[in-house]
């Protein structure tokens, strides 16, 4: 079988680096190009290079269009209004998408979903194994405690991240809710400051911590009287979001148009 041809949406970026030089190290995809927004000052730069790879010839384009044409699959970490304007041409272009942008609104999910309707679409707030595992054990543990235990969920990333909470927390926050067959966003407390009242029974609490170039630590609290449950999940570096999402590329091949996450990609119950 001939190589999975995948297109870097946001090659420039940090993930959009990480995802070059992952799918150069793994067998059975090749990267066909990659390209950044017009006005960009790596246009014309070699991607592979910029990934910290030996030069390839191919370089750097603002042409989307033609990426989405010539691709088997495209891999976008970059922004949600982008996402959303990358769904529609995967749709289009019958192109395998992935996209792992995070703080996407409701309203542009709804257009993503509607795009998995005519294409293969992988989403997925965090490519990683470990992470995904860390929601299941969420959603387990949060079925057979009951709101006596308090959800707590404490987050730190980079200093150069936009949105918060974490489109991580949010995942880990959404699965506890299940596990506890509770509606996510009525009982979600995303920000305390000032006088609060005292909390909820019920909630699922969030705090969030920028600083430095932490990648991403994530814990998950439940607090009773006297006892205290945490589970937590470090991120070492960026690869291991990128080797999720080349992972998710591969699993794609030959599947039916539909939405899928990575619980699916990973074999783990949703
Ligand atoms: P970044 O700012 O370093 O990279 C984003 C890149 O996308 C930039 O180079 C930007 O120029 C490019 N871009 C934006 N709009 C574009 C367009 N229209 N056409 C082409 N390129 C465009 O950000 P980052 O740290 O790499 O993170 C990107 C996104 O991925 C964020 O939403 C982040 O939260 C998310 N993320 C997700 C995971 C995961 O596992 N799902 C892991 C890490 C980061």
């Amino acid at each position: 079988m001939s190589d999975l041809k995948v297109g870097i949406v946001g090659c420039a970026g940090r993930m959009g680096r990480m995802l070059v030089k992952q799918v150069t190290q793994t067998e059975g995809c090749s990267i066909c190009g990659g390209v950044e927004q017009t006005g960009s000052d790596y246009l014309g730069k070699d991607i592979h290079g910029l990934a910290g790879l030996e030069p390839s010839g191919i370089t750097v384009t603002d042409d989307t269009t033609h990426l989405f044409e010539m691709a088997d699959a495209i891999i976008d970490f970059t922004a949600p209004a982008t996402s959303v304007a990358h769904a529609k041409l995967a749709a289009k272009y019958q192109t395998i998408l992935v996209i792992g942008t995070t703080g996407i609104a409701p309203e542009e999910q709804a257009e993503i979903t509607e795009s998995g309707q005519k294409t293969v679409i992988v989403q997925g707030a965090n490519m990683s194994l470990g992470v995904n595992l860390l929601a299941q054990l969420a959603r387990k543990v949060a079925g057979i405690l009951d709101d006596e235990f308090d959800i707590e969920i404490l987050e730190m990333h980079h200093h150069h991240k936009v949105d918060a909470p974490s489109g991580t927390a949010l995942l880990l926050g959404k699965a506890a809710a299940e596990g506890r067959g509770v509606d996510h966003d009525a009982v979600a407390d995303r920000g305390r400051d000032g006088i609060t009242g005292a909390r909820k029974r019920g909630d699922i609490g969030y705090a969030v911590l920028r600083g430095g170039n932490v990648v991403g630590d994530h814990t998950l609290i439940f607090a009773a009287e006297n006892e205290r449950i945490e589970l937590t999940h470090k991120a070492g570096d960026r690869s291991i979001f990128a080797r999720g999402a080349v992972r998710a590329a591969l699993w794609a091949q030959g599947k039916p148009a539909g939405n899928y996450d990575m619980m699916d990609v990973l074999g783990l119950e949703g």
